[in-house]
């Protein structure tokens, strides 16, 4: 098995975050925890990119379809459809429209527990709940009412990998094996040696 150091996840700088300005507070998020940072484009995506990307995980339509009819309900509000497909059809529709609004970036972050921490460091989907201290709770406000009153995406800055196996499919479909790279940072050997050397004298 690889060393755990070595996993990787995908972040994309949404349009709304480079229209933000906040490229440099995103990346510093996920640098000053000791994340290294291996691959990174800036790029205006594609239609077919981004449906291709929320498609990677069959299960996802699926998955998005239930929680968004869950949370109309839970409002007391009619849903677009009872279909669960029908609905992520429009999230699908609707983010195809956000994501090619304007560049966006790519990057795989590698490092010990780097989807987790990556997710967990960006915060919830929705802005509005997301916690204090993350990116989406302290740089944004958006919120699914909004989102789905004016029927567009919700704006939420960030894309990172929901998983292991999500990061896994996400990454080469951003990023040929080559533009991927292998290589060391010094303070690597003090997050992850066994021995704390050459500190002293
Ligand atoms: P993420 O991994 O935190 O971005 O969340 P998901 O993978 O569950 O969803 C991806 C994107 O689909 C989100 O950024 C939203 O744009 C959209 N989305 C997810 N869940 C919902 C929902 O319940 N309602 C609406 N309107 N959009 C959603
Ligand atoms: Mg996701």
């Amino acid at each position: 098995m690889a060393h755990p150091k070595t996993e990787r996840t995908l972040v994309i700088v949404k349009p709304d975050g480079i229209q933000r300005a906040l490229i440099g507070e995103i990346m510093k998020r996920y640098e000053r925890l000791g994340l290294k940072l291996v691959a990174l484009k800036m790029m205006i995506p594609t239609e077919k990119m981004i449906e291709e990307h929320y498609l990677l995980d069959p299960n996802w339509k699926k998955n998005v379809g239930e929680k968004s009819i869950a949370s109309y309900v839970k409002k007391g509000e009619t849903p677009p459809s009872t279909d669960p497909i029908e609905v992520a059809n429009v999230v699908v529709a609707n983010l195809k429209k956000y994501m090619t609004s304007g560049p966006v970036i790519a990057m795989v972050w590698e490092g010990a527990h780097a989807v987790e921490l990556v997710r967990k460091v960006t915060g919830g989907t929705e802005p509005r709940s997301a916690g204090i201290g993350t990116i989406r709770g302290d740089f944004v406000l958006d919120s699914y009412q909004i989102a789905d009153t004016d029927n567009r995406a919700i704006r939420n800055l960030i894309h990172a990998s929901g998983s292991v196996p999500e990061a896994e499919m996400e990454i080469p479909h951003w990023f040929k094996p080559e533009e991927v790279i292998s290589y060391r940072v010094p303070h690597e050997a003090i997050l992850y040696d066994v021995e704390m050397k050459n500190i002293l004298g």
